[in-house]
């Protein structure tokens, strides 16, 4: 007979399951809403940034002991510095209209990724800390501590934000969901809970000069690789420059562009249009990234300090006018900080600023986008197009975030729409617009912005990707379309990798300068 007090002996561990393959949702019609699933996301959480890393870029490289105390000093030191923030925690009425705008919820149906209620996760502390009412009767107006649970929940969540500023459209007090992301995350850092992705990556600018840490005789070989290709295929004699001393366009683009599919192919297009419009132009090793993962963590020094490599490359190479490549995040740092950060652009006092404006041309917009650039010599006559060369393709376009709602281009308001599908239509026959409310300034987010692009978030850029899937299968299954143009480094490498969760081949995304380097005389 068994013994009635003995202690069971504990089963053996079953064995630990191997992690799941992420699986993308099913399409529904455009507009639906999910059912919601809380909790679902939980689990979901970037990797943690090590000591190295951490302390490389000037943030503490753990969680410091007195977390909680340095949190809250954080918070109120960006509430003093950023007017915006202290708005936005006061200004919510909860009236929902935000709830169902986020690409992460739609794809996930965790409540947690509406941003009413991302928002609340630091506007439930802000409550405690900074409000007479929070501070006496906390639970009366939803104030809350920060926990370490809640920490965790920041991390978590403020990862499952591309700041896409999608939310704020929507709101009717203008409250942007993005801002108070990058203060969440820029809290974390500076208590030592940083980014493992994010983070790397701006050390690794600071130490090489670009994301990919792409030494500058690496990227000496592949341009020179590049012009052997062009010649191959074209017979011209196309450059494609580097370093060169008092060229007239300093090209700053995303490091990508050097060697990644589809990327590259808009870098041949870019060189093309130089050749053809008889520019001198060169790229910079000093400055061979146009990407600020800065703005992503919400972190000023950072991102100036990135963006003053631009400066100090146009300052030695002597150039006259920056263009800026096909890149989301990094048109919207040129667009709305480069002038102030580093004076390029009018704006900057300090004397290398002054210097370096003295040194632009004042004829061209400082900084320039290249779809402006080539947009201005189509409408010059200085380019020409063989239209049919594109004839194989059924063109849409995805309008990026950050070019879409923070940047503009051209001197129209709306330019930053209209100026890409206008050179499009300039090179190619067949274009399509995809659903109304899934474009233009209401465009959704690649699912992989904001510093989300990294491998371990895998499950939640499919689940974000979501709502633009559903938009495009519609236009492929009803218009054929074939070809997703984007002007935007990493809706390209985000496409890339889920257009086959989806169904589709990956090359079904590339850029806009790939479709003009198609069709583009060189004649
Ligand atoms: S900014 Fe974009 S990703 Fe962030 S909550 Fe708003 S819609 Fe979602
Ligand atoms: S739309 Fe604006 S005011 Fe309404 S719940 Fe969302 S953030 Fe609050």
């Amino acid at each position: 007979m068994a013994d009635p007090t003995a202690v069971p002996t504990p089963p053996a561990p079953a064995p630990k399951p191997a992690a799941a393959k992420p699986v993308a949702p099913a399409l529904r019609e455009f507009g639906e809403i999910p059912a919601l699933q809380p909790g679902s996301m939980a689990g979901s959480k970037p990797y943690v940034a090590n000591e190295k890393i951490q302390e490389a870029i000037g943030f503490p490289g753990a969680l410091v002991e007195d977390w909680h105390d340095r949190a809250i000093g954080k918070m109120g030191e960006l509430l003093g510095k950023y007017r915006s923030l202290q708005v936005f925690m006061d200004a919510c009425v909860h009236c929902g209209a935000c709830t169902d705008k986020c690409h992460y919820f739609l794809g996930s149906g965790d409540p947690k990724n509406m941003p009413v209620a991302r928002q609340e996760l630091m506007r439930s502390v802000y409550r405690r800390h900074f409000t007479l009412a929070g501070k006496l009767f906390p639970k009366l107006v939803g104030a809350q501590d920060l926990t370490r649970e809640l920490l965790d929940d920041w991390f978590n969540y403020y990862h499952q934000c591309s700041e896409c500023r999608r939310c704020s459209v929507f709101c009717p007090y203008g409250i942007d969901t993005a801002e108070i992301t990058m203060a969440g995350r820029e809290i974390l850092d500076s208590i030592g809970y940083g980014q493992k992705y994010g983070n790397e990556i701006i050390g690794k600018v600071h130490r090489i000069g670009n994301n990919l840490g792409l030494p500058g005789p690496a990227l000496e070989d592949t341009l020179l690789g590049l012009e052997e290709d062009v010649k191959e295929d074209t017979g011209a004699d196309v450059k494609y420059p580097l370093d060169v001393q008092g060229a007239e366009v300093l090209l700053v683009t995303p490091s990508a562009d050097f060697f990644a599919e589809p990327h590259v192919e808009s870098l041949i297009g870019y060189g093309k249009v130089f050749h053809a419009a008889g520019i001198s132009w060169t790229l910079s090793s000093k400055a061979s990234e146009a990407g600020n993962f800065g703005m992503f963590i919400g972190n000023y020094e950072q991102l100036r300090k990135i963006a003053l490599r631009i400066r100090e490359a146009a300052l030695e190479l002597g150039v006259k006018r920056i263009v800026v490549g096909e890149c989301g995040h990094a048109w919207r740092v040129a667009y709305s900080f480069w002038n102030t950060l580093v004076g390029i652009g009018a704006g900057g006092k300090d004397p290398f600023a002054i210097e370096l404006q003295r040194q632009l041309d004042p004829r061209y917009k400082q900084p320039m986008h290249i779809c402006e650039l080539t947009w201005d010599l189509i409408q010059q006559g200085r380019l020409k197009f063989d239209k049919e060369k594109n004839d194989h393709r059924i063109i849409t376009f995805h309008d990026s975030c950050n070019v879409a709602r923070a940047s503009r281009m051209g001197d129209a308001p709306g330019g930053q729409f209209e100026i890409p599908r206008a050179i499009i239509r300039a090179v190619a026959n067949h274009y399509v617009e995809m659903a109304p409310g899934t474009t233009h300034e209401k465009t959704f987010c690649c699912g992989g912005g904001g510093g989300l692009l990294t491998d371990e978030l895998m499950d939640l850029r499919i689940k974000g990707a979501l709502p633009r899937m559903e938009a495009l299968r519609q236009v492929v299954d009803q218009q054929g379309v074939n070809f997703m143009a984007t002007i935007c480094a990493i809706c390209k490498a985000q496409f890339s990798k889920v257009l086959p969760y989806y169904g589709h081949k990956m090359q079904l995304v590339g850029g806009v300068h790939q479709l003009v380097s198609t069709a583009i005389r060189l004649d």
